[in-house]
């Protein structure tokens, strides 16, 4: 990534402006990964996630929470390097 370093934290500041670069908003992006995510998932398991299919969603859930710390973690361990 090529960012430039933010000066100070006024939100009025133009140099700290450009450092964070052009806004892009947020949900567009979420949207669309959760419409891949379907078609992956149709694609692995063969069918759409539905209600009654013998899986514990809370404990799929948990488990995908517990990778997610992980690879935060990792995110900031390389970060702080
Ligand atoms: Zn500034």
């Amino acid at each position: 990534m090529n960012r430039r370093i933010a000066c100070c934290t006024n939100a009025e500041c133009e140099r700290c402006a450009e450092a964070r670069g052009t806004p892009i908003e947020i949900a567009p992006l979420v949207v669309a990964d959760i419409a891949a995510r379907v078609v992956k998932g149709q694609q692995t398991y063969g069918r759409a996630l539905t209600t009654h299919d013998g899986r514990d969603g809370l404990w799929d859930a948990y488990e995908e929470a517990l990778d997610l710390a992980l690879y935060l973690r990792k995110e900031i361990a390389e970060r702080d390097a």
